[in-house]
Formats: structure tokens, sequence, C-alpha cells
């Protein structure tokens, strides 16, 4: 473990363009409960699943009806936000904000909603699946803090006329393009992708590293088998191995926990920096 730690201290220092995935994992050291894990909240609370299915349906259909349900604070979904906007960043994502200040580390692409890399202190975060923290246009695609919109009427409406929804993604709902355009273009950019406590499993996230990986957009035709590997370092930090090592997607897996992980490498850089 040792030397995977110094192999990926070393692989950053000499990486030109490095970006960061990051999932579930990274959070649940601070105290937020993920999903599908024996404790998480879908697993706890089939019918919270189930009605978190059929959200987004609620949205389309009558938009003041799923303002009053998500703003009811007594549900699932309220008591989970308020839980959200009070956790404080681990050391797994002040390590990354390090990276960034380092000049290392150039973007987050997070699967997360928590708003947690941020908080910690990196500038360049694509939330790929939207934050807690921001509601967003569906027609203009505008974000907003939730302090800037008045709620007197439901539902909230954009200044270009457009609906108001929480910038959270749901089932069944499109991942914004702005932010799915832009993550794709970062995989595609990158020479070093560190991926942090997620299995990647989830698509359409689950192509960013294939794409860092085969430099090719058509991946889904077997054509990633044949095509041709770009020289993209891959790094998995994780609690278990995921489909990216058994697949040989990612070059190595190091094994446990972000938080205790990745300050031991961003500490590993600093000692290179300064020697
Ligand atoms: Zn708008």
């Amino acid at each position: 473990m040792e030397d995977l730690i110094k192999r990926a201290a070393r692989d950053l220092a000499e990486s030109k363009y490095a970006i960061a995935l990051t999932g579930a994992g990274i959070s649940t050291e601070s105290g937020i409960p993920d999903f599908r894990g024996p404790k998480g909240i879908w697993t706890t609370n089939r019918e919270a699943e189930a009605k978190a299915y059929e959200r987004y349906e609620l949205f389309l259909r009558d938009p003041r009806a799923y303002w009053e349900e998500i703003l009811g604070l007594h549900g699932v979904y309220g008591n989970f936000r308020e839980q959200i906007r009070k956790a404080q960043p681990n050391p797994g994502h002040r390590a990354l904000a390090e990276l960034e200040t380092l000049g290392i580390l150039k973007c987050v692409i997070t699967q997360n909603i928590d708003g947690l890399h941020k908080k910690a202190g990196n500038k360049k975060v694509l939330e790929y699946h939207g934050s807690v923290n921001a509601v967003r246009c569906v027609s203009c695609g505008s974000r907003f803090a939730w302090e800037e919109v008045s709620l007197d009427q439901l539902p909230p409406r954009c200044k270009c006329g457009g609906l108001l929804k929480d910038d959270v993604v749901h089932f069944k709902e499109p991942i914004p393009s702005d932010v799915m355009e832009e993550s794709e273009k970062e995989a595609l950019k990158c020479d070093l992708m560190l991926i942090c406590g997620t299995s990647a499993v989830v698509y359409p996230f689950a192509n960013l590293p294939r794409l860092a990986r085969f430099r090719s957009r058509r991946l889904f035709a077997g054509l990633d088998m044949m095509a041709p590997r770009s020289n993209v370092r891959i790094i998995e930090v994780n609690a278990e191995p995921t489909p990216l090592t058994h697949e040989g997607i990612s070059d190595y897996l190091i094994q446990g926990k972000t938080g205790e992980i990745l300050p031991r490498i961003v500490e590993e850089v600093k000692k290179g920096i300064s020697t």
C-alpha cells in the first residue's frame, strides 16, 4: 500500500492535467448516508425509494405539487437535505482541495449533491447530479442560490419565464447538458484521473473513466475492445475493487478509506515538491 501511495504521488506530480472523479464513498466519512449500502436511504426505506422514482415525473406533471412536496421538511427527502446542509468536509475532501491549491488538480467531477468539495475549497467543481445548494432553470439552465429565489408563489420561475427546479438530478431526469458536456471535455483532456469513492456503475457518469481510457465516445458498440488505449493514468481509491478495476480501465487501485489515503498521497506529493 505504501508503494502505491508513493506511486500515486509521483504520477500526480508528473501529470500536466489531473482531474478527480468522486462518489458517495468520499462523503460517508462526513456522516452522509449512501443510498444503496446496508444502511442506505433506499435500503432502509423502500417507500421513499418508490417515491423518488416518481419525483421527476411529478415535476413534469404538476410543478406546484412537486415544490410543495420538496419543501415539506417532514419527508425523507427534506430530512436528507437538512442533514447534508449541516455536514462538513472530511480529510478526503480537504486533500483534494489542497491538490488544487498546489496547482496539480484542475477539476473535480462529483456524483455527490452535498456541495462538500466547494465547502472544502475546491474552485472548479462539476456537480454531475446537481447540488442541494442550488436551484436551476429547466429552460435556460441558469443556477441560483436558494436564498435568491422567492418561494412566495409556487412554482418559482426564472427571469426568462422558465420553471425553476431544485438542482438535484432525480431518477429519470436528464443530466443538465452543460455539466455533461464539460465533464466529457475534462475526461477527454486529462492525462490523470483520480477516482475516489465510487464504484462507477451509475451511467452516464460511469462513462467518464472509459472516455479517458479510450479517447472515444463510441463505447457501446463494443469498439472499446479494439480502440487504442490512451496513456492516461487512471488511479482508484476505493474501499473495494470495482468494475473499473476488473475491466482494467484503471491502472491500479489503492484499497481503503479516501479520508485516510488521499491525505497520505498529498503528504507524499508535498515531500516530492520540497526536495
Ligand atoms: Zn431561465
